[in-house]
């Protein structure tokens, strides 16, 4: 296999586990919060959940908002609301916004309620989860929730299965205290690279080197200046593809073995580190704009194919509901 083209594969095993652990502590909640990467507020979030929550309250919690590019996150935060999503934009290792969270799960369930004459009090706790996929911020967003309002553990309640944990939260709500695990979408090859290339899929099973050559690509077009800025790299470098940026960022960084070729591998480490760490600016992947012309062009090909009907996706067919299950399209 051409090494520049390594596919990235899920494991069907631990999909099957997360799976029926989702579906069993779903059950247990009035309003699942999924945790996404704003780098990648669409390609880290899991059209599962939308199928197997489609009635009942979503939020949507749009965590590392410090690494990603501001005016992306705003666009894409109308995009989702207009899809009927509550959204929230959090930087959690802050613990920016995190209290709006439990704020609007609170606000949004009791809505609900009254609105049903549910058989439940009005004022009884709103129970919420936190799921998402790897590495998007769940832990730390429920230890932030957990700390910040001082919460204590509940403990077991009666009628909820052995082990699971319930942290009281002062404003209303309760929050299982474990989160549930999504896996990654792979309806692509792009959209899996871009989790790869946050860190939700382990490094260990993904070669640095395509990794690194395949971010590069993606850099170079949306924020090639960021490139030439913090490498010293000059311009012209950037009509080249990935592997001659990287050359010709661990040629000026002097990453060189014995002999004076680049140390690659070297030069990917610390690629890798600092788009993920920031030290490359606020950068998002993907823009809304891209998605929805990307859906309109799939839908236009399908219709050209199989007839009106049958260009209808997965993503669309949720976004015409809203979070109550009322239908938005008109
Ligand atoms: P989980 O796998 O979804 O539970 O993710 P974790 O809570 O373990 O977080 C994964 C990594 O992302 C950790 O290194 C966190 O410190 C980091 N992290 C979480 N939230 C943020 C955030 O808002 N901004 C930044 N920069 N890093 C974050």
């Amino acid at each position: 296999m051409d090494e520049n083209k390594q596919n990235i594969n899920w494991f069907p095993g631990h999909m099957a586990k997360t799976r029926r652990m989702m579906e069993e502590n779903i059950k247990l909640v009035d309003v699942v919060v999924e945790v996404v990467d704003a780098r990648i507020p669409a390609s880290s979030k899991n059209p599962y959940l939308d199928q197997l929550w489609n009635r009942r309250p979503r939020i949507i919690a749009m965590n590392k908002t410090d690494l990603a590019d501001p005016a992306v996150t705003e666009r894409f935060k109308l995009w989702y609301e207009e899809k009927g999503f509550t959204v929230v934009m959090i930087d959690a290792l802050k613990g920016k916004n995190i209290k709006d969270i439990s704020r609007r799960a609170v606000e949004i369930v009791r809505a609900r309620r009254s609105s049903q004459n549910a058989v439940y009090r009005a004022d009884r706790p709103v129970r919420m989860m936190i799921t998402g996929i790897p590495n998007v911020g769940k832990s730390t967003v429920i230890n932030q929730l957990a700390h910040r309002s001082d919460a204590a553990k509940t403990g077991n309640k009666p009628g909820v299965t052995k082990g699971k944990q319930w942290i009281r939260l002062q404003d209303g709500a309760s929050l299982l205290d474990t989160p549930g695990i999504l896996w990654p979408k792979f309806d692509d090859q792009a959209t899996a690279w871009k989790i790869a290339f946050i860190g939700s899929i382990s490094d260990g099973i993904l070669d640095t080197y395509n990794l690194c050559v395949n971010l590069l690509d993606n850099l170079k077009v949306r924020y090639g200046s960021r490139l030439t800025e913090r490498y010293g790299i000059d311009p012209s470098v950037l009509q080249e593809d990935g592997a001659h940026i990287l050359e010709a960022i661990g040629r000026r960084r002097g990453h060189l073995k014995q002999g004076g070729q680049v140390d690659v591998e070297r030069t990917c480490v610390m690629v890798v580190d600092e788009f993920r760490s920031g030290k490359l600016g606020r950068i998002s992947l993907e823009t809304p704009e891209e998605l929805t012309a990307a859906s309109a062009a799939a839908d236009a090909a399908s219709e050209a194919e199989n007839g009106p009907a049958a260009g209808e996706k997965e993503m669309g067919a949720a976004a015409e509901k809203d979070i109550h299950g009322e239908d938005r399209s008109e």
